[in-house]
């Protein structure tokens, strides 16, 4: 529920409102803004009687929410979120368009390696690299699981580049946690929700992919566990969803990048990657999502592709990614962003 206030009402008014809200065991939740102020009530489970505030003559009016999410959606917070990772670099906002790059799984130290300093050189602020895989087949590469996290780790600390890596279960998040800048939720596991709650337990930055099938309700819902466990810091990221085409891997739904930007102050990244499935396909997508607005994107790139132990067919060669960087920026510039590092 939003409780919209008149521009007269003083801070003894929202105190006393806020008070009939924990009176009825729910929550009250700040909305600051230029135009409006509002408290947003949370805590419910099912429709809230309105009347112990309905008679208040600081209230102007009384919004009853009834989508599956509150604290992610633009009533809650109408300025978008701006997500930091480290240091000046932040996604989100007017915040310059985030690259993040790097192999599909982490095969050896040599390969993450290579691949950080290639990309510390291209200006590009986070590695990604999986240690714990979600493979289809049981008999695929799994990854490299705790030495990868380890090597992953070495790697930040050498080179100083920031680190995002997937994690697949609650029992994972603190040793991940731990050794890398950013957690990333996989589409397999958008609504394992004892892992959204485990993420939302830690305050570090969570890439959320959106489900093969996830509708962007049920995407907006999962990213509002993370926030009600007490993480604000979460990006989605836009990965493809399943569809009866099979010539990509997965359809590109760029749409939702300025949908679910209309409706959710989080910032929106895509990956076009796993989005198209083929090496050809990842730079006109990229850039096609610059023009839809993205805050980010999430490319994999690998010092071999050809012998890659997973994803190697929609990974970029070195030289093939420093063309996207260079096209991306352009047109970056173009749609009046800047790509820095
Ligand atoms: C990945 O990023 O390597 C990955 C497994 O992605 P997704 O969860 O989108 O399939
Ligand atoms: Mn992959």
């Amino acid at each position: 529920m939003l409780i919209v206030l008149h521009h007269a009402a003083t801070v003894k008014d929202i105190e006393r409102i806020n008070k009939t809200i924990a009176k009825c065991g729910l929550k009250p939740v700040a909305i600051p803004g230029a135009e409006r102020t509002a408290i947003g009530v949370i805590g419910n489970q099912g429709w809230i009687d309105d009347s112990p505030f309905r008679e208040n003559r600081a209230v102007l009016e009384i919004i009853h929410v009834t989508k599956p999410y509150k604290l992610v959606s633009r009533d809650f917070h109408p300025q978008d979120s701006v997500v930091k990772l480290e240091g000046k670099v932040t996604v989100g906002g007017k915040s310059p368009l985030l690259m993040i790059a790097g192999p599909c799984a982490i095969e050896s130290y040599g390969q993450i390696l290579t691949t950080a300093k290639f990309l510390k050189k291209c200006g590009v602020p986070v590695l990604r690299a999986g240690a714990y895989k979600p493979r289809t087949s049981p008999h695929s590469f799994q990854g490299m699981r705790e030495e990868g996290i380890r090597l992953l780790n070495k790697v930040r600390k050498e080179t100083g580049i920031l680190v995002v890596t997937e994690v697949m279960s609650p029992e994972q998040v603190d040793l991940v946690a731990e050794h890398v800048d950013i957690l990333q939720i996989g589409a397999r596991n958008m609504q394992n929700y004892d892992l959204l709650n485990e993420v939302g337990r830690t305050k570090k930055p969570v890439i959320l992919k959106r489900g093969l099938s996830g509708t962007v309700e049920e995407w907006l819902a999962s990213a509002e566990y993370i926030l009600l466990a007490g993480n604000p810091n979460v990006i989605l990221c836009e990965r493809g969803i399943r569809t009866f085409e099979t010539a990509t891997r997965n359809t590109s739904d760029l749409s939702v990048i300025p949908l679910v930007k209309s409706i959710s102050h989080l910032p929106v990244i895509f990956d076009p990657s796993h989005a198209t499935g083929k090496r050809k396909l990842v730079l006109p997508m990229a850039l096609a999502s610059v023009v839809a607005g993205t805050d980010g994107i999430m490319i994999e790139v690998h010092p071999d592709p050809e012998n890659a132990l997973s994803d190697g067919a929609q990974s970029l060669h070195f030289r093939e990614f420093e063309n996207l960087q260079k096209q991306v920026a352009l047109l970056a510039d173009f749609a009046k962003k800047k790509l820095k590092a």
